[in-house]
């Protein structure tokens, strides 16, 4: 009989299913490592402290910046809202434009709206450096206008490619890949957010405004009385 599931139950008797224990494992490992960074940044010299403090600061805001982004708003503007798909898909208009030349207010909405999950990161990781969470916005906002450039005809070269695969950054010619069919290449910087974007747009798709939209055209079709 299986064991009831009481997270108060001590580990190593047997009563934590797999998945329990895995987590308890995996929260263990993060305290370890944040005891031993802070352990580690308060031995330093005040120098190396505040590089490292500046690096994480620039990394987080990068990195939970692009998953609160895709996830909370990128993600459900495809399924369910139709803001981010008539600007930033609008294909009568270059989408160089869009992202980078337009000052028309929708647009800029959707830019901003796009933003604010990095923004609330940056305020959140200041405390531990302000000029690392600032870098990671302007370095976010750099990237904007690069993975933009495709159109301008612009091709990463050789040793950036490289350099940037390994770090699973976004490319210009992969977020290229997003405008010409936008059921892929999610993530704004990193390409690691694709896979699990695409998961969970497919796990949502029945609830998606392309399947009501489909849904009403197939009820239309249906003679009246049928
Ligand atoms: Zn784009
Ligand atoms: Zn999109």
């Amino acid at each position: 009989m299986t064991a009831p599931l009481i997270a108060s139950t001590p580990p190593g008797d047997g009563q934590l299913n797999a998945m329990l224990r895995a987590r308890l494992r995996c929260t263990v490992a993060l305290k370890r490592v944040f005891v031993w960074y802070i352990e580690l940044i308060v031995q330093l010299p005040s120098e190396i402290t505040a590089s490292m403090l500046f690096a994480t600061a620039l990394i987080v805001t990068l990195v939970v910046g692009d998953f609160a982004s895709t996830f909370f708003y990128h993600v459900p503007q495809h399924l369910w809202f139709t803001l981010h798909l008539r600007t930033h898909h609008d294909r009568r208009r270059s989408y160089f434009d869009h992202a980078v030349l337009s000052t028309n207010p929708a647009v800029l909405l959707d830019g901003l709206l796009g933003a604010i999950p990095y923004l609330v990161v940056a305020a959140l990781v200041a405390r531990l450096s302000w000029p690392g969470a600032l870098a990671g916005l302007v370095l976010g906002q750099l990237h904007v206008w690069w993975r933009h450039t495709t159109q301008l005809r612009w091709l990463t070269p050789g040793w950036a490619r490289r350099f940037l695969r390994p770090l699973a950054i976004v490319l210009p010619e992969d977020h290229d890949g997003h405008h010409r069919n936008p059921d892929t290449e999610f993530g704004d910087i990193f390409r690691f957010y694709d896979a699990p974007a695409r998961a969970i747009l497919a796990w949502l798709a029945p609830t998606s405004r392309r399947a009501r939209k489909a849904g009403r055209r197939t009820t239309r079709r249906v003679p009246a009385g049928a």
